[in-house]
């Protein structure tokens, strides 16, 4: 992180919006509001801000190698772990309009089924996270068009879900992204249908009493078991072509997954909620 920043801080002046998602002919707009809450709370003070080498969803900036994973990285839920999905009900689970959870349950997976996001009834803050997904077999569309949802940690910072097996799109909303700031490391992407996972460390922001960032909010993922994202800090609450800005919340909210109108499943998903305080 720290060398990127370096990096991007010798870049002069900004870049022009050519080539961004209002190119892409399938783009939509993308994501769903991560939560009403965070637009309508005021900004928090901002972390130190880099100087930007790329615009957001910048179509210049440089696609991840792809690395084909290994076996299948689905991992059994450890003794400690809350489940919140083991493939036969959604009793975890509410819409994010607060009514009833309606995804469709199909052979031992929930799917998007076009009737809106969907948020645990439990509040997390620093976590562990398993998570698998696949998108459809049946590939429709292209760019953020094809296999679109995502895993929103606190409702507000989205890892992206997208089928990204040779499909492009900015490289900063491809699957794995840190949809809108960071293109994963790499693409570890498996085909369409073929089912992959994400296993997420997540360290919630940390605000002043006066609502000032005191420390980000930081990640480190898994994809297929490939790391994608090694201890990076959010630069705010997930936004669609807009720089990400935090706004105070608090220590601990839903885990929620889009509905961006594609069919795609989840399964096995736990988490093990975690006090990642710094030690004296
Ligand atoms: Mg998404």
């Amino acid at each position: 992180m720290k060398q990127r920043l370096a990096t991007i801080g010798l870049m002069a002046g900004f870049l022009v919006m050519g080539g961004c998602a209002a190119k892409s002919k399938t783009s939509k707009p993308s994501p769903e509001p991560a939560t009403p809450r965070a637009a309508e709370q005021p900004a928090a003070q901002q972390p130190a801000a880099p100087v930007w080498k790329w615009e957001v969803h910048d179509m210049n900036r440089p696609k991840p190698p792809v690395v084909t994973p290994g076996g299948f990285n689905g991992v059994a839920a450890p003794a400690d772990a809350i489940v919140l999905f083991d493939g036969t009900d959604l009793s975890q689970w509410v819409g994010n309009d607060g009514k009833t959870a309606r995804w469709a349950l199909v052979d031992g997976a929930m799917m998007v089924n076009g009737t809106g996001g969907i948020r645990t009834r439990e509040a997390f803050g620093d976590c562990q996270l398993h998570i698998e997904w696949a998108t459809p077999e049946k590939v429709q569309g292209d760019g953020q068009g094809r296999g679109n949802s995502g895993v929103f940690l606190m409702e507000r910072y989205e890892v992206q879900v997208l089928d990204s097996y040779e499909n492009v799109t900015y490289a900063d909303g491809q699957a794995a992204a840190l949809y809108g700031q960071y293109p994963p490391m790499v693409n570890a992407s498996r085909k369409p249908g073929e089912w992959q996972s994400y296993d997420i460390v997540f360290r919630r922001p940390r605000f002043n009493q006066d609502g000032s960032v005191r420390e980000p909010a930081r990640v480190t993922v898994f994809h297929n078991g490939v790391l994608v994202h090694h201890n990076v800090a959010f630069l705010g609450a997930t936004t669609h072509k807009q720089r990400a800005r935090y706004s105070p919340h608090p220590d601990k909210a839903p885990l929620s997954l889009q509905d961006h109108g594609d069919p795609v499943r989840f399964r096995n998903i736990w988490i093990r909620p975690l006090d990642l305080e710094e030690k004296d």
